[in-house]
């Protein structure tokens, strides 16, 4: 049988602007990837009649089955009912009932509705309203059998939200009869470039039929996603993920959206250790991400951002000379920053990271992207030199990872103390 499909249209200048982010139309896929709907194709158009009309009439043609959002407001610019209303052919009535709702509310808090809000009973003739809790603006589905079906939702998230799980979704449910959910899980790795990672499962990729697998590389690592159309692809979930596990090993972090520096925060709990930082090209970015989580304070000691060679030596006891023979860009600084830290803040572990984030300040010895990483763990004290690649802002948020990652996989080592 062939899957449900929609497409979905967002609505509004702000959109095509990029003032405002879309964040409607992800929301909207996943929720109806849940449902077990798919997502034919996604339009962005402009608070335009015409614009809105082609794009509305081109994907009912496709999919007959289309939900749009925004442009619903009680303004001059909200022209969503006007252009559905002409492309259906109907006229623009108005729903006293719903003025009479929005009049009772206004009521209840002791003001007189204003009368643009008249606006928000309008629909196209014959259409149905889908009441709103959370705003002024209902719902409306539009059906033709010729046509197809339109949605309107309001474009303020919130409401949306509330109007598809209330109305839309068990509507959907009814409409198409043997959805199940498209379903995906993912697995995180860390230190494998997406071409060194493809090589290594190429094997596993080529047969992970029914389900689909996905790379999905940023700047911190790569994703691997694995999506299942339905309920009997799914079942293949757990024999690929253990042959992908195996094969890659400790460069697999998590298997679900968590941060590195989550995964980092709780390994560090169940050890009962306790972390200090001191960075230097990353600003606190680690810092930062370490403290994330509600409940950072169970490992999170605290953190110095030694920036100025003066920093290094003043907040975290860099010795003059070091920084004199070596250069604050070194091995020797890395340790006794991981050192200094661990010490002065009385953790069990420490991270440093000093380096070269660029787009300045390279030499032919310490060109940009020279990262020192340190990792001080109770009597020892790691360093690795990194030659990370990319813009400022890409070289600190590798340099993170990295240091997040290499304290990860030290810790692999140590068991988690049982508790007392
Ligand atoms: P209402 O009738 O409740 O006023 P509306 O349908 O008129 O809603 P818009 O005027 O288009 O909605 O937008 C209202 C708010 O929702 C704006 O702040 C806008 O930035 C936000 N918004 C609109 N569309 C989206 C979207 N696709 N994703 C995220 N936010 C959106």
């Amino acid at each position: 049988m062939m899957r449900a499909a929609v497409e979905l249209i967002s609505i509004g200048n702000e959109l095509l602007l990029g003032e405002t982010q879309d964040t409607n139309a992800t929301w909207l896929s996943r929720e109806l990837a849940a449902a077990g709907i798919a997502v034919a194709r996604r339009a962005t158009v402009g608070d335009d009649v015409a614009a809105i009309r082609d794009v509305l009439g081109d994907a009912l043609r496709r999919t007959r089955f289309v939900v749009c959002t925004g442009g619903l407001g009680p303004t001059r610019d909200d022209l969503t009912r006007h252009a559905v209303a002409a492309l259906y052919d109907r006229a623009l009535v108005i729903d006293e009932g719903w003025v009479s709702v929005l009049r009772e509310r206004y009521g209840r808090r002791g003001m007189d509705m204003p009368e643009i809000n008249r606006i928000q009973g309008e629909h196209p003739a014959g259409a149905t309203l889908l009441p709103n809790e959370r705003g002024t603006a209902p719902g409306i589905v539009i059906d033709d059998d010729h046509i197809g079906t339109t949605i309107l939702l309001p474009g303020v998230p919130s409401e949306m939200q509330w109007l598809m799980h209330a109305h839309v979704l068990p509507l959907l449910q009814r409409r198409f009869t043997s959805t199940s959910p498209i379903e995906s899980r993912v697995l995180r790795t860390a230190g494998l470039t997406e071409a060194a990672l493809a090589e290594r499962i190429s094997d596993i990729a080529g047969d992970a039929a029914p389900l689909s697998l996905a790379f999905l590389p940023q700047v911190a690592g790569v994703d691997l996603r694995l999506t299942a159309a339905d309920a009997t692809a799914a079942r293949a979930f757990d024999r690929v993920i253990s042959r992908l596990r195996e094969r890659l090993g400790d460069h697999v972090y998590a298997d679900t959206n968590e941060d590195l520096a989550a995964v980092v925060g709780r390994m560090l709990a169940e050890r009962r250790m306790t972390i200090a930082l001191a960075e230097s090209c990353t600003g606190g970015l680690v810092g930062k991400r370490l403290t994330d989580p509600a409940g950072a304070s169970a490992y999170m000691r605290g953190g110095m951002i030694a920036y100025a060679n003066a920093a290094k030596q003043t907040l975290v006891g860099v010795s003059g000379q070091t920084l004199a023979t070596h250069g604050a860009v070194s091995e020797q600084c890395a340790r006794e920053l991981a050192d200094g830290a661990r010490r002065r803040l009385d953790a069990d572990v420490a991270i440093s990271i000093t380096g070269v984030a660029g787009p300045d300040g390279g030499s032919e010895a310490k060109p940009v992207g020279t990262v020192w990483i340190g990792v001080a763990l109770r009597g020892r004290t790691e360093v690795k030199l990194f030659r990370l690649i990319g813009t400022r802002e890409e070289i600190r948020e590798r340099a993170a990872q990295a240091s997040l990652d290499m304290l990860r996989r030290l810790l692999l080592a140590h068991a988690p103390r049982a508790r007392a």
